[in-house]
């Protein structure tokens, strides 16, 4: 009940001091825009499960989001990413447990009683407003009477005039935040993607909300927008120091903005963990396909034994290495294996090196650029090596395995190989 305990605590004590109550308000409102951090609130979901009829969206899902935290719900299409955003915002109820903000339920409270603020994929703006007012609306809910609402006798309510200036202010204080304060007279259809998107952004940011939701806000922008916009989202979290949960299916999204990343997978949460933790040490196999790119190696472990000549245990099903983890360099120490040469992509600083092994596995290296025009490449074959701490083991059931061979030592000496430079 934080929204309640605070408009408590604001509350007029006496009728007449309704006016003087409102002004006071709107100037903290308004200094809390001029570079004060606004308050952030602990997010915690607890056994979160969700059907519709016979179908469970949602399994169990628990998760806690540390107050002022970037967290990202990452996954593919249909994980179930947007129901869990929608039920934190009340706009949904979940079909079983709870869900805290600052240890309080709120699961009995509507969505404008959560002191939350979502921003849309589709922003969700209204077309016959001005920006200005498209901005401006959650203020004039919250501070004017509904006659004062009203289009043009709106105006005649008396003694609304500091209220409107104070809005007025606090919506050319956010659109400036945002780098908008130049399109408040135009509607939304005088506006590119990237600027309606702004607009919603800076809607959201007015209501100054504890907790940011935000469901695929960058998807509908070109690319190079949506990496201006990633930047511009992560230094708004920075400086408002509010809450920030975040969904997208796009995991460079996810790796780049976040602190923490929650990876879903079939309504359930995977593995919940730092970008940089998701990329080295993913505990599910899907978890490690579905983070970096290109994607993981993944390769048998017959084949794993070909090329280490020790049988794997029927505990290990696949063994995966990022593509920096081959090495190309000449005499260089580790499982050897010769491959036939595909293809390379020159991406400008590295190159991507496409091969495929002897049983017909698909395998990517990844080689700074420099490196690739020294690469002896001989009848279309070409050699790397893997330093065995670079492997990740996966059980059967895609669960991340502990590796079935010492690091140091696994390999008998006759096959360590050593290029020929
Ligand atoms: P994501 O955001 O990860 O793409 P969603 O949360 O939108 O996934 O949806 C998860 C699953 O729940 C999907 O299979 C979707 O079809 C289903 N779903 C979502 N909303 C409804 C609904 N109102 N009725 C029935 N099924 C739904």
């Amino acid at each position: 009940m934080i929204q309640t305990k605070r408009q408590t605590r604001q509350r007029p004590a006496r009728p007449g001091w309704a006016g003087v109550c409102l002004a006071r308000r709107l100037v903290g409102r308004l200094t809390k825009h001029t570079g004060e951090p606004s308050v952030s609130a602990k997010v915690e979901l607890e056994n979160i499960e969700k059907s519709y009829g016979a179908t469970q969206t949602l399994r169990s899902a628990s998760l806690t989001i540390e107050a002022g935290e970037f967290m990202t719900l990452v996954g593919p299409s249909g994980c179930g990413k947007s129901t869990l955003l929608r039920i934190m915002a009340g706009l949904q109820p979940q079909s079983a447990g709870e869900i805290r903000i600052d240890g309080t339920s709120v699961d009995h409270l509507r969505p404008r009683e959560r002191d939350i603020a979502m921003v849309f994929q589709s922003y969700a703006l209204y077309p016959h407003m001005s920006v200005e007012q498209n901005i401006g609306t959650p203020l004039r809910i919250r501070r004017l009477p509904t006659a004062a609402r009203l289009p043009v006798l709106g105006r005649l309510v008396p003694g609304q005039r500091t209220a409107r200036r104070q809005i007025q202010e606090a919506v050319r204080e956010v659109a400036d935040q945002v780098e908008i304060g130049h399109l408040l007279p135009r509607k939304p259809a005088a506006l590119s993607g990237g600027q309606r998107q702004r607009v919603a952004l800076a809607r959201a940011i007015i209501r100054n909300p504890k907790v940011f939701l935000m469901d695929e806000p960058l998807s509908n922008l070109d690319a190079r927008l949506r990496v201006t916009m990633r930047g511009e989202i992560t230094s708004l979290h920075r400086r408002l120091g509010a809450t920030f949960i975040y969904v997208t299916h796009d995991q460079t999204e996810a790796m780049t903005m976040s602190d923490r990343v929650a990876v879903m997978m079939d309504g359930e949460i995977v593995q919940c963990a730092s970008p940089q933790e998701l990329y080295t040490n993913p505990q599910d196999l899907r978890v490690a396909r579905f983070i970096g790119s290109p994607e993981i190696n993944v390769v048998s472990t017959e084949e794993t034994a070909r090329w280490t000549g020790q049988p794997l245990p029927d505990s290990i099903a696949h063994i995966a290495f990022r593509p920096e983890a081959l090495d190309f360099t000449p005499k260089s120490a580790g499982i050897g294996v010769d491959a036939r040469l595909l293809r390379h992509e020159l991406l400008g600083h590295d190159v991507l090196v496409f091969l495929q092994t002897d049983q017909g596995t698909e395998i990517t290296g990844r080689i700074p650029a420099a490196q690739w025009s020294g690469l002896a490449v001989a009848d279309g074959r070409i050699a790397f090596t893997l330093r065995p701490e670079a492997l990740l083991a996966f059980a059967p059931s895609g669960k991340r395995a502990p590796l079935p061979f010492s690091p140091d030592g696994m390999m008998p000496a006759d096959r360590m190989l050593s290029h020929a430079s």
